[in-house]
């Protein structure tokens, strides 16, 4: 061997060994050093057999290798056995051998390579043992596993087959699938050795029909595996009988067809109420479109229950029975609300555990409406029953009450008849002629009782213009019913009485009343006839002529007055006409007088000119009145007139009379007044120089006696100085003599006056409206003395509050209200406040110094200065004296 030859060796990753004839190791390689275990160059010159060599195979080994070398056999090209490692490790090798020969073809030796196969060999065992296994699983499965080649021959079957197809399985090993098994037109793929490049390698599911021995087919279903093996193609099956679960996948389908499709609802929930399936019928019933909206859902919001608890109640009964029917109340998307009727059963699995449950509804919404339809006929029907019932009932007992009413009937028909004719008694009493009220009212006595319904009413009295009239049997009780009216402000009252405490009715109240008007009417016409009788007297007895006549202005009547005054007798002058009694020159006053009388109107003391019989001319003042028919209309007139042509010669005469001695009076009053006033003033005037000590000392008591001397003799003075001023003013001698006053000025004059005795009496004095410089044109002390009248009397006559002065002005008047919050006038007394002299008669005016002169004087100094004065008062409470001044 060669260097080159070795170094090739060398590096070889197979173990490359040469032995000499003697089986000694000529050359060993790195590899073979590797795999034995030993250091390189180690083995050379040892025994190959003795060294490397497990013992039990050592001595035969080494006696094939001798022989081999003796050339008594030929090499075996490849073989394998075992070796053994410096660690003592067996090693299985796979050899080949070449024997060496020398160049004269003798043997010298072998060169044997070898390849470690120890792992592959375990790997084989491992396998073998292993498609034991397999075999076992393969056995066991439930699946029948069907391997075929390409061309449809069955190369493994296992047991199974024989559950399945009715074959053993080497009953079937060696057929072909197609058409034992497998009708070609059934089978899903071709088996075709050409199609080898074409075929689908990998796993599909596959399902079809095959043919049991007993000729009957079956649905299998399972997966085909379709491999390589060795360069061919390999079908395996793992396979199983579905028909049953085909069959009953399709009555499933039918079912679940005939639920999708069913008319009615039908729902699942789960044990929650959550529902897990609806059909299409239940989505339309419930209003809804789409599953989503529902699927997930709790059956709660499809049903309307009043509480939770009501819904839940409704499905604990399904938890104790099987079946549960009953009405609920369905809620639609739209919220609207429709009446079902439900059958719910349970759905258990089979540990016999609830695992669902199943509804399905009925509409029963107008089922539902008809019976409550029929039910609200049937109220209806019972109330109409009941209507009835009372109606009978209402009529049984009206008629009992008519029965009743008409017995009452029948008595008030009696009464009524009594009461007529008492009533009738007493307008028949009451319409005789010649029959005095007191006739009338005591034959009522008679007619009232007897007649009256009420046997215990025992009496009646009457009184009338303070005359009684009872019967001799009367007597008082407490038991009274009366009636009052007033006969020209006479009162007329008639009583009943009782003999017992019995209440009045009201028909014995209205009797009474009754019996009262038709008195009172009878006694007024008597009276009316009465006054008619008195005005007839006056007509005919009066002094003033009293005639009438018609339309035409023809008399129609005449009084004894008008004979006298014109002189002609009724009988003369009854049918004439008017004119006989006017002079010529004054028919147009006739005609003016006819004329306003048609209309209606009424003319009242005209003075014109009469003619008597004798051709006197009269002075009349003639009041004529228009006659009127009972329709209203102007039938004739009638005239009273008066002669007053004597009187009015008189009347002359008598003013003029009148007119002297009053100026007569207030001449004689004004000197008298001042012949008065002169003695007066000197009393007054001697009073005061005693009074003040001048003629020497006076004791207490004659300055007492003095004092009053004094205060009488001022009073008189101030009496008088009003006197003489009122004449003066009668008697035209009073002067005007008006100039500018300043108003305020005035008034405070007026004021520092009456200042101490309102001060007194602490009430105050307020202005109102007066201007500082305001200046009116008056006579400045008369009109002093109208303010300080006023408003002194104000002061006096108010004992608390205020005296108030307003002035204000007018076009041509100026104005001033004197107010005060005192005392206040009588209305009676009102007529007395101007009059002379008159003081109104009360304790308190009594006690405060006055003439009774001081208004009736400043009433004339107002009317001086071209004004008048007014007051209003509340008694009591205060006065307003009310003046104006003329610009
Ligand atoms: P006399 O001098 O009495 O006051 P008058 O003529 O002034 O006389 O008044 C007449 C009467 O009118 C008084 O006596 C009094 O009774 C009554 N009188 C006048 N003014 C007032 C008043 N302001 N308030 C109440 N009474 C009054």
């Amino acid at each position: 061997m060669t260097d080159q030859e070795k170094k090739y060796l060398e590096i070889i990753d197979t173990l490359i060994f040469a032995l000499d004839n003697k089986g000694k190791i000529t050359f060993l390689n790195k590899k073979g050093y590797e795999i034995l275990g030993y250091i390189e160059g180690e083995l050379i010159g040892k025994n190959w057999f003795d060294t490397c060599l497990p013992s039990n195979i050592k001595n035969e080994v080494s006696n094939v290798y001798k022989k081999l070398m003796k050339g008594e056999i030929e090499s075996v090209k490849y073989y394998e056995n075992p070796i053994i490692t410096k660690s003592g490790k067996e090693k299985i090798i796979y050899w080949h051998n070449t024997v060496l020969n020398d160049d004269k073809g003798k043997i010298i030796g072998i060169l044997s390579s070898g390849d470690d196969i120890t792992k592959s060999k375990i790997t084989e065992q491992n396998l073998k043992e292993s498609e034991e296994k397999y075999h076992d699983l393969l056995e066991n499965l439930m699946e029948m596993v069907i391997v075929v080649d390409n061309k449809g021959k069955i190369t493994y079957v296992n047991s199974r087959s024989f559950d399945l197809l009715g074959y053993r399985p080497e009953e079937l090993t060696g057929k072909n699938l197609i058409p034992n098994l497998v009708l070609i037109d059934d089978f899903p793929f071709a088996l075709n050795e050409k199609s080898n490049e074409k075929q689908f390698l990998g796993i599909r599911f596959i399902e079809h029909k095959m043919i049991h021995k007993d000729g009957h087919s079956i649905i299998i279903s399972g997966k085909m595996v379709t491999r390589m093996k060795k360069d061919k193609i390999e079908h395996v099956g793992l396979l199983r009988d579905v028909t049953q679960q085909k069959e009953d996948e399709k009555s499933l389908k039918i079912k679940n067809f005939a639920i999708e499709s069913s008319s009615n609802p039908i729902i699942m929930v789960d044990l929650n109420h959550i529902l897990t399936y609806v059909n299409p019928a239940w989505l339309e019933m419930w209003g809804y479109t789409h599953l989503e909206e529902v699927l997930g859902k709790s059956m709660r919001k499809f049903i309307q229950e009043k509480t939770e608890d009501a819904f839940k109640k409704r499905f604990r009964k399904l938890e104790k029975t099987t079946k549960v029917t009953g009405e609920i109340i369905g809620k639609k998307k739209d919220g609207t609300i429709f009446h079902a009727h439900l059958t719910a059963n349970t759905v258990f699995d089979e540990q016999n555990k609830p695992i669902q449950r199943m509804a399905s509804f009925i509409d029963i919404t107008d089922r539902f409406k008809a019976e409550k339809l029929k039910l609200e006929f049937k109220k209806q029907l019972e109330e109409k029953v009941k209507e009835k019932t009372l109606e009978l009932l209402k009529e049984i007992t009206e008629r009992k009450n008519m029965e009743g009413r008409l017995k009452n009937a029948q008595n008030l028909m009696k009464y009524q008849i009594k009461q007529l004719h008492c009533l009738y008694g007493i307008s028949h009493t009451l319409s005789l002629t010649d029959i005095s009220i007191e006739k009338i009212l005591r034959s009522t006595l008679y007619l009232i009782p007897p007649t009256f319904k009420f046997p215990t009413l025992i009496n009646v009295r009457i009184i009338y213009d303070n005359n009684q009239y009872k019967l001799d049997l009367f007597k008082e009780t407490k038991w009274k019913l009366y009636v009052m009216k007033y006969i020209n402000e006479k009162p007329l009252l008639i009583e009943v009485f009782y003999n017992e405490d019995k209440e009045f009715i009201i028909e014995e109240k209205n009797l009474l009343k009754e019996i009262g008007e038709r008195i009172k009417i009878g006694i007024l016409r008597r009276e009316t006839e009465k006054e008619k009788d008195i005005l007839t007297d006056m007509v005919k007895n009066s002094p003033d002529a009293i005639f009438s006549m018609n339309n035409d202005t023809i008399i129609t009547s005449w009084n004894r007055g008008a004979e006298n005054i014109y002189g002609y007798t009724s009988k003369e002058i009854i049918g004439k006409p008017i004119h006989l009694l006017v002079p010529t020159d004054q028919y147009d006053t006739v005609l003016e007088i006819s004329t306003k009388i048609m209309p209606g109107l009424e003319i009242n003391h005209y003075e014109t000119k009469g003619l008597n019989k004798n051709g006197k001319i009269l002075d009349i003042s003639v009041t004529v009145s228009p006659v009127k028919n009972s329709e209203g209309n102007v039938v004739g007139s009638f005239s009273i007139a008066r002669d007053f042509t004597e009187s009015n010669e008189q009347q002359k005469l008598y003013q003029d009379q009148l007119l002297k001695s009053s100026q007569f009076k207030s001449e004689f009053m004004a000197s008298m007044s001042h012949e008065l006033r002169t003695p007066l003033n000197s009393i007054i005037g001697f009073t005061d120089v005693i009074l003040e000590r001048i003629s020497g000392e006076i004791n207490e008591e004659q300055d007492k006696y003095l004092t009053n001397v004094k205060t009488s003799a001022l009073h008189l003075l101030d009496l008088i100085n009003d006197v003489l001023d009122i004449s003066k003013i009668e008697s035209g001698k009073m002067e005007m003599d008006i100039e500018d006053v300043n108003l305020s000025m005035m008034i405070s004059q007026i004021d520092t006056m009456i200042k101490p005795l309102y001060k007194k009496k602490n009430l105050k004095f307020e202005l109102q409206n007066i201007d500082k410089d305001k200046t009116i044109q008056v006579d400045r002390l008369k009109f002093k003395e109208i303010l300080f009248n006023l408003l002194s009397n104000a002061v006096k006559y108010t004992e608390e509050g205020i005296v108030k002065l307003e002035f204000s002005e007018q076009e041509k008047f100026w104005k001033f209200d004197v107010i005060d919050t005192g005392i206040g006038i009588k209305e009676e007394d009102f007529n007395l406040i101007f009059q002379d002299f008159k003081r109104i008669r009360s304790d308190y005016v009594s006690a405060i110094e006055g003439t009774g002169l001081g208004l009736s004087l400043t009433k004339r100094l107002i009317e001086f200065h071209g004004g008048n004065i007014s007051f209003t008062s509340i008694f009591g409470k205060g006065s307003t004296f009310t003046f104006t001044i003329r610009k």
